[in-house]
């Protein structure tokens, strides 16, 4: 193998390494969405439930006075009785202290089955505060492991780099020039191993001739399909 397929075979190798850990990284942030996302979800329900209770206990409150309200009017009427002369004006308050009770009862009707519903709510607190507490728990544990793996994939992308660079300084400019731009047109894949007499990068299969160049392993040969430089990896077919 000459030097130069040997400067190539290295970085190849350095690249497919970085890669696959800005593979890595890249899966990140959709990890972190989710979890935020259930964080936000279990926040949320429990932030209905509170806020469903406090309206609901507000709305309590409301018709508590309002029954107040005809309570004093019914007693209202209820002297008002005391004080009639006749069959007619005693019927008509009759009627009017009925009416209060009527409009007394619905409102009363209304707080209770509030007052039902607000206690099913508390009750089903409980589970919603734990599913909560969980959720955080979890994205905390979550948060903290894509942290740590953040900071070791980004040392190693970063050593990775250094290496790079010490071995494409070694390469004559139009080499390095070339790829340089391959890399970065190519998705950081400048470099494929011909594996099972094809490109490894994009798997055209090279014809004959090319694969018996390859396997002299003299010079870079450049693929059909993806224009990426092949070479034939050290260790397979090493000439005896
Ligand atoms: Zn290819």
């Amino acid at each position: 193998m000459t030097e130069e397929l040997r400067q190539h075979w290295d970085l190849h190798e350095i690249d497919e390494q970085a890669v696959t850990r800005e593979a890595a990284l890249a899966k990140h942030p959709e990890q972190r969405r989710a979890t935020e996302s259930r964080l936000a979800t279990a926040r949320s329900a429990l932030a209905a439930l509170d806020h469903r209770v406090a309206e609901s206990a507000k709305r309590r409150r409301v018709l508590d006075a309002e029954i107040a309200a005809y309570d004093a009017q019914q007693k209202h009427f209820e002297q008002q009785r005391l004080a009639v002369t006749d069959q007619k004006q005693y019927e008509a308050v009759e009627h009017e202290i009925a009416a209060v009770r009527a409009k007394r009862d619905r409102l009363e009707t209304e707080a209770l089955e509030r007052l039902e519903a607000e206690e099913r709510e508390e009750a089903a607190r409980p589970e919603k505060a734990h599913a909560f507490e969980r959720a955080q728990t979890e994205g905390a544990a979550v948060f903290a492991r894509l942290d740590a793996e953040e900071k070791t994939l980004r040392a190693e992308i970063a050593a990775l780099d250094a290496r790079r660079a010490v071995v494409a300084a070694n390469l004559a400019a139009p080499a390095r020039s070339r790829y340089e731009r391959l890399r970065a047109g190519r998705a950081g894949r400048a470099v494929s191993a011909v594996m099972n007499g094809a490109c490894g990068g994009c798997f055209r299969g090279l014809p004959p001739a090319a694969l018996q160049e390859a396997r002299r392993r003299e010079k870079l040969l450049v693929c059909d399909g993806c224009g990426r430089l092949l070479v034939m990896p050290p260790e397979e077919g090493q000439a005896p």
